[in-house]
């Protein structure tokens, strides 16, 4: 059977600009090693001048094999860093000396496809990059709206063609997300609202009822007069940051970056700074963030195997992403002497919490059942988590 392809507009542009990057992936991050590889890399030797530029791992001869620099980590096999956080294989140009030795080939999976994530499907291949790399975020900075090949998500008649139930829903929230009418955090619960009445219904819905101007400008009103209290959600935002931060803080990851971050997050006053002049720093950005949910709800929304509880269950994770990223900027707009914050501040921290929030569904599944008293919320705390 032939498949459609869908995929950002971008997608076949996108080139890795290695040396040139502003946060490459090869560094502090885990670098998983599949088994084929590392199977693979056992009868190929280290690549020339590491121990002359100080990039042999401890215990490690520069006539070793490639398959001795892999180590395990939380269970998986990942290329073991050196102490500067670096992986051992990334020159002094910021380039990676298997790629120049031995060409594209050699790399793990991981290494060969990021930022790039495919799902396969039995009618269409759903090809994504994600926000973990900032030349992707580039991309979405002064892109007024995504654009997809074979996925018209802003078109009512596209989105009523749809057979696929759980397509239909994913492409539903984009077109949400997508509004310029109201803010990210109101798209988000709007969004939200509707996910959890489908999901009330056990996905048999009906289109339409999602789709009316007239009660979609009703439901907004309805949340936009629900009562707030945006210092409280400030403090809750806060201590998820910590929380989500808490291990790479204790394995010394992005120590330059979160250091600072938490610093300021674990003795904030809740009445550190007003939030409208936060607010209004942010507002340049509301475009670049909207870009930012509607690819995440692209590419992590539906994965092949998920069933709506799960698309739920990622719903909710992407609102944390959100609340986390928004609580980091108001950090680094704290600590500005100035109060300002710049696209490159904004486009580091989407960048690092995306990463540090990459986890597999099982792994949402699991914080969600530790942290929440269920892990399906109610809107309520939807709306507690994003009050701005
Ligand atoms: S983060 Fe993106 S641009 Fe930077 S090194 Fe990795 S793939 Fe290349």
């Amino acid at each position: 059977m032939s498949r459609i392809e869908l995929k950002p507009d971008y997608y076949d542009d996108f080139h890795c600009i290695g040396g040139s990057c502003s946060f490459t992936c090869c560094q502090e991050w885990k670098i998983a090693v599949d088994k084929g590889t590392k199977k693979k890399w056992r009868s190929i030797k280290a690549p020339k001048y590491l121990k002359e530029t100080g990039r042999l791992p401890e215990g490690i001869s520069e006539h070793s094999y490639l398959n001795q620099f892999v180590v395990k980590a939380d269970g998986s096999d990942v290329i073991g860093l050196l102490n500067n956080m670096k992986c051992p294989f990334l020159d002094e140009d910021n380039l990676c000396s298997l790629v120049k030795e031995h060409g594209e080939e050699i790399l793990s999976h991981t290494c060969h496809t990021f930022p790039r994530e495919t799902h396969i499907y039995d009618d269409r291949v759903e090809r994504a990059l994600v926000s973990c790399c900032p030349e992707i975020i580039d991309r979405w900075n002064g892109c007024t709206k995504l654009s997809f090949t074979n996925l018209d998500y802003t078109n009512k008649d596209y989105l009523r063609s749809t057979k696929d139930k759980l397509k239909s829903v994913r492409d539903l929230m984009m077109y949400h997300l997508s509004s310029h009418e109201t803010t990210n955090c109101t798209n988000l619960l709007k969004a939200f609202f509707i996910l959890l009445d489908i999901y009330k219904k056990d996905g048999d819905f009906n289109i339409e009822d999602y789709l009316d101007d007239i009660s979609v400008m009703n439901l907004v009103k309805s949340i936009e007069a629900l009562e707030n209290a945006p210092l409280d959600s400030l403090i809750e935002r806060n201590e998820l940051f910590i929380d989500m931060t808490e291990n790479y803080a204790r394995e010394d990851r992005y120590t330059g970056i979160l250091k600072p971050l938490r610093d300021i997050a674990s003795e904030l006053e809740p009445d550190a700074a007003p939030c409208t002049d936060f607010n209004n720093a942010l507002q340049p950005f509301e475009n670049l963030l909207r870009n930012f949910l509607v690819s995440e709800t692209f590419s992590n929304l539906l994965i092949p195997g998920m069933d709506l509880k799960d698309m739920v269950m990622q719903f909710q994770w992407m609102m944390m992403e959100y609340a986390i990223i928004i609580d980091a900027l108001y950090l680094r707009w704290l600590s500005d002497s100035k109060h300002t914050l710049s696209y490159d501040s904004v486009r580091e921290i989407i960048v690092l919490i995306s990463r540090l929030t990459g986890y597999d569904a099982d792994d949402i599944e699991e914080y969600l059942n530790d942290c929440f008293e269920s892990p399906l919320w109610d809107f309520s705390y939807a709306y507690f988590l994003l009050c701005l």
